[in-house]
């Protein structure tokens, strides 16, 4: 179940590990990018913190909402629209519970936003490989941080269509996609705030 008070727990938890793990982030994205998805991230971590506290929105949709600009206009890099886009996607829902039907409902908004903007499906090593099968384990109320985990790492073995790694071809396979490790903090997050 979503409430307006543990999903600004859940963005605050998620900047928390954004920032705390920008050099690995940042690491992933070295053999198969920049190297700059955690400096991206963590940029915009750092000034969503800021905005929920001097913001205090009080809706969920208006917490989306702000996540979504702050990102979008924060992050930079192919993950900045992105991450905005996904969240700005979720900020279309109404009601001030969900339960996690609805909530997989609104992630599903955020997730077709992002393949939207980004012209990219599940299966093309992105962080839509984190999302997808996330979201049907919310809606499944079985998602946990393994399935998190198997998401995350099950990346490695994908070759990449989409972003700059697909520029490796062949190469890009063996390697974790960053935006999928981002995501999975998304997720754990949520896991820990209690949804
Ligand atoms: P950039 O590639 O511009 O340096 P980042 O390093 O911050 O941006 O983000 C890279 C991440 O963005 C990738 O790991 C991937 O998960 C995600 N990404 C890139 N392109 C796409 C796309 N077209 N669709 C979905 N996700 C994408
Ligand atoms: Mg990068
Ligand atoms: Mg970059």
């Amino acid at each position: 179940m979503l409430t307006n008070a543990n999903l600004m727990t859940a963005l605050n938890l998620f900047c928390d590990d954004l920032i705390a793990n920008k050099a690995y982030l940042s690491d992933l994205d070295s053999p198969i990018g920049d190297g700059d998805h955690g400096v991206n991230m963590s940029r915009g971590a750092l000034a969503l913190k800021e905005a929920l506290i001097e913001k205090q929105p009080g809706t969920l949709s208006e917490t989306f909402k702000l996540a979504g600009m702050t990102l979008l206009s924060k992050v930079g890099g192919a993950s900045g629209p992105l991450y905005g886009s996904a969240f700005m996607g979720m900020s279309n829902i109404s009601g001030t519970v969900l339960a996690n039907s609805e909530l997989a409902d609104a992630l599903q908004l955020g997730m077709d936003m992002v393949a939207k903007r980004g012209k990219s499906t599940v299966g093309e090593k992105t962080m839509l490989d984190v999302w997808g099968p996330s979201i049907a384990h919310i809606r499944a109320n079985d998602l946990t941080t393994t399935t998190i985990k198997e998401a995350v790492d099950a990346t490695k073995d994908l070759l990449a269509t989409k972003g700059r790694a697909s520029f490796l071809g062949e190469r890009s396979i063996g390697h974790i996609d960053p935006g999928a490790a981002s995501s999975g903090f998304f997720f754990n997050n949520l896991l820990k705030a209690g949804v």
